[in-house]
């Protein structure tokens, strides 16, 4: 009888903003077996707009992308290359009050008005959706392609890398049970939370705190809500960041393990020649061949008693939750 291996294994992480995905994915990513894709949702973007793989080619350029973007394009007739939105990956939408790159060009006023009532219907269809097998089909049609489209990228990647675990560092809390529900057998949800007062301090560069603070409680207990409703115990897993970055290795062990895969420490080599394809986020911020730094108390200094006070009114039940308080 030939051994059955396990399936490929597609890793969704889920966070708010700053909330250090990309470090997590980028570590994840350094696995022999794993592929770490970036930010999956703003590809389509990232390629319209000519931005650079972080390889420092531009992604629509890259050869280590090419073969994914072939073999998608041979499932699915468009290349995206070519034709960057018409694989519609899902809503992909940046507020003005982030720090995101916008395609004016793409996200008109009437698009992102579009997509933001797209996104409360989801959210309302995700949160009063009876849990029988037929849900899938009162699913907004856009959503169901966008998940579809996803999937078929995750698969093309898998073949093109050989690799037997793909990560989209997306981190919307509606696509990850989506995916989850096309493909349980596949998808894995990542739930990876940072201390609110770390992520207010990180935000407050370029948004008021009550509106960060808001946002990160937002953010959680949608998240929270979401996958505790539809995705199995067994194939979602909580991470803290601060955990994280104090013992990296321990963390990564149990979420190998989670994911049903051999654990390697070549996660946590990182070299100064080492190549990074990923989409989206910015590698150049970290000096991964110095290892990876314990979480620092900076909010201590850059977040007075009033902003403490604003944090605690806005997201202090849910830090309590997470153990933060
Ligand atoms: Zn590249």
């Amino acid at each position: 009888m030939p051994s059955m291996s396990p399936p490929d294994k597609y890793l969704y992480i889920v966070s708010s903003p700053h909330g250090g995905s990309t470090l997590l994915s980028l570590v994840l990513g350094n696995h022999p077996q794993a592929a770490n894709l970036g930010e999956v949702a703003f590809i389509p973007k990232l390629l319209a707009l000519g931005e650079l793989c972080t390889c420092g080619e531009p992604l629509s350029a890259c050869p280590h992308w090419g073969e994914t973007f072939a073999l998608l394009a041979a499932r699915t007739g468009i290349d995206m290359r070519a034709a960057p939105y018409d694989l519609y990956l899902g809503e992909a939408l940046k507020g003005k009050d982030g720090s995101g790159l916008i395609d004016h060009a793409q996200q008109t006023q009437w698009r992102y008005l579009l997509g933001k009532l797209r996104g409360a219907l989801d959210t309302a269809t995700l949160m009063a959706t009876p849990r029988w097998p037929g849900m899938r089909l009162t699913m907004l049609p856009s959503v169901r392609k966008g998940s579809r489209n996803t999937l078929a990228l995750f698969e093309a990647a898998a073949q093109a890398h050989g690799s037997a675990l793909i990560i989209d560092a997306s981190k919307s809390p509606r696509k990850a049970p989506h995916l989850y529900l096309h493909n349980p057998e596949q998808v894995r949800i990542l739930h990876l939370v940072r201390d609110a007062r770390g992520v207010v301090s990180s935000r407050k560069r370029y948004m008021r705190v009550e509106r960060a603070a808001e946002r990160w409680n937002h953010y959680h207990t949608l998240s929270r809500r979401l996958l505790d409703r539809w995705v199995a115990p067994e194939h979602r897993l909580r991470l803290r960041y601060e955990d994280f970055v104090a013992d990296p290795a321990a963390s990564l062990r149990s979420v190998f393990a989670w994911l049903d895969m051999p654990y390697d420490p070549a996660c946590l080599q990182f070299s100064d020649d080492i190549t990074v394809h990923s989409a989206g986020g910015n590698p150049a911020r970290f000096d991964l061949a110095g290892g990876i730094r314990p979480e620092d108390d900076r909010w201590k200094t850059t977040l007075s008693p009033e902003d403490l006070h604003i944090v605690d009114e806005q997201a202090g039940s849910t830090m309590r939750d997470f153990g933060y308080v």
